[in-house]
């Protein structure tokens, strides 16, 4: 299959999708977990220009594999286990993505007589196997880009994703080491300006169907001429946004002049399907 298309199995999809923008919309609740997930990327996850595993993919992927962590400690499934195997929420997610799943019946197959023998170190052995495999994570990548998916239309969402990424910079700055300026900051605590990668533009381009997002003016026809200066960092650079897809949208020259260098504005206005 082509890079250019995903296959998309929409398995519980909207359910992460919707913690996701949960943990998005109060970050402060969910603290603990964002901590966690900064700690695990370091700096790097501020740094490089527009890495096509955008930062929502990483937040995501965090997410999702704390909550399949989650399923593995959760008496439900340790029930669901003893009520016949194959009940088992990761099999059947890797199953209905098609990655490869031995399931948790043959695992414990040999292990034990018969299935209602099956314990919580059963479950938490096969969590530890498929971790190993590389299961667990071919899933997380599948989900977290499903999520990504979804919640890449919803500038609002994006808008305040980058807010708290350009909070985290901020934080981050102390640990940022001198030789990244010049290197990737024009100053402390601020990424350069980057060119605009061609793929970028082209996702942008189509989330926003060519439009100024703001005033919805059709730019289809000007945007061969004047290539960067429509793309507009939803969170500015000089306020601590990063080069991200998720920091880009389409405007128009008239809103991108009037939008001053600290200003976020976004709108939730989209065109409809018809
Ligand atoms: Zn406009």
């Amino acid at each position: 299959m082509s890079r250019k298309f995903v296959e998309l199995e929409f398995y519980e999809t909207y359910y992460h999708a919707n913690i996701v923008s949960n943990v998005i919309e109060d970050p402060y609740s969910y603290i603990r977990l964002i901590h966690e997930w900064y700690e695990d990327c370091e700096e790097d996850v501020f740094l490089p220009a527009f890495p096509k595993q955008s930062r929502l993919h990483g937040l995501a992927a965090h997410i999702i594999a704390n909550l399949i962590h989650e399923k593995f400690s959760d008496p439900e499934s340790y029930s669901l286990a003893n009520n016949g195997g194959d009940n088992v929420w990761i099999d059947r997610a890797l199953k209905h993505h098609n990655l490869p799943c031995d399931g948790f019946a043959d695992f414990v197959e040999g292990q034990v007589d018969s299935l209602d023998q099956v314990t919580e170190d059963h479950l938490f052995d096969y969590h530890q196997e498929l971790g190993l495999a590389g299961h667990t994570e071919m899933l997380v990548e599948r989900l977290s880009s499903e999520v990504f998916h979804i919640l890449f239309s919803n500038r609002k969402l994006l808008a305040l994703f980058n807010e708290f990424m350009a909070r985290g910079l901020g934080q981050f700055f102390d640990k940022i080491p001198e030789s990244e300026l010049g290197r990737n900051l024009s100053r402390p605590g601020r990424l350069k300006r980057v060119r605009i990668p061609a793929w970028v533009k082209r996702a942008v381009f189509f989330r926003d169907r060519g439009k100024c997002s703001l005033c919805q003016k059709d730019l289809s026809g000007i945007l061969s001429t004047q290539p960067d200066s429509q793309y507009d960092h939803i969170i500015p650079l000089a306020a601590g946004g990063l080069n991200d897809v998720t920091n880009i949208q389409l405007l128009c020259q008239t809103c991108n002049g009037k939008k001053s260098k600290r200003r976020v504005a976004v709108s939730n206005v989209y065109e409809a399907w018809y």
